[in-house]
């Protein structure tokens, strides 16, 4: 199984490894570890040069390890668990604090290497998710190519191995499938919605605009420089970059603000969160 490890840093001094599956809770105990491969050792989206065979998901909220464990059994497929530091501890402090539970992760080996590029492995991740039947039991965000893990020396760790591993080629077929057809539903959904504003007779505004949209060209100024709006298509998923607000009414000063899209819709959009704008971002 290739994976990258660090003995250190959680940002640097990765290794590219290739370790037999048998032997991963020598990894998970000592080192932090990505699914993503580097070019040079630096954990960064522009230095992957390719992704392990492992495909991980991670148990946070309750969902029991031993029942975990029974339903892989029963669904046949080979998995290695192991718990992570949280694991049957409080977590955080305060009002926040979570209670103990069963917390721990799930690798799932596949017969060749997940090298699909940043976005799309997100998406192939929701996918088997939903195949698994792990929407509502493992962690809700989804991982990008560049995530990595904290060893746990005190893990407890448990094998299924059935002698089958997923095989890669074939969901990455009936992925494509689903991807498409989750592209028609949200379409289908946005469709939907133009149609029942346009009932309300929510007028556009000269340009062509809904009342919550802003322009495509609308500037965003970033601490790395100033952009379109619609500079920011590339975003994918989860990813979200800090912006001044674009509310003229609100001079704001720092980056209170972010570019990224609408889990429902997919759309691009800006929300603030010292005043509370959200505007998408418009055809136009
Ligand atoms: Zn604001």
């Amino acid at each position: 199984m290739k994976m990258s490890i660090s003995s250190g840093h959680i940002t640097f001094g990765y290794r590219n490894i290739d370790v037999p599956f048998l032997r991963l809770p020598e990894i998970t105990g000592r080192y932090n570890y990505s699914c993503g491969l580097y070019s040079n050792g630096h954990r960064e989206r522009t230095n992957i040069i390719g992704m392990s065979e492992i495909l991980m998901f991670d148990f946070d909220d309750g969902y029991p390890f031993d029942k975990c464990a029974d339903y892989l059994n029963e669904v046949g497929i080979t998995a290695y668990l192991t718990t992570s530091r949280n694991h049957q501890k409080i977590k955080g402090t305060g009002e926040k604090a979570k209670p103990a539970c069963d917390r721990y992760r799930v690798m799932l080996p596949f017969d060749a290497p997940i090298n699909l590029p940043f976005g799309v492995y997100q998406d192939f991740y929701r996918y088997v998710r939903e195949l698994l039947g792990f929407e509502e039991l493992s962690d809700q965000q989804t991982p990008d190519n560049t995530r990595f893990f904290f060893p746990n020396p005190d893990q407890k760790t448990k094998f299924i191995l059935t002698g089958q591993a997923l095989s890669f080629s074939f969901l990455e077929e009936n992925f494509r499938a689903w991807q498409a057809l989750e592209q028609a539903k949200e379409k289908a959904e946005h469709e939907k919605k133009q149609k029942q504003r346009d009932k309300k007779g929510q007028s556009r505004t000269e340009k062509g605009l809904l009342e919550n949209e802003v322009s495509r060209h609308t500037t965003i100024h970033t601490k790395r420089g100033t952009y379109s709006l619609c500079d920011f298509e590339y975003l994918q998923g989860d990813d979200t970059v800090p912006c001044r607000c674009i509310n003229p009414a609100h001079d704001d000063k720092n980056p209170s603000a972010f570019v990224g899209r609408s889990r429902k819709s997919g759309a691009l959009m800006v929300r603030c969160s010292g005043c509370g704008f959200l505007a998408f971002m418009g055809a136009e």
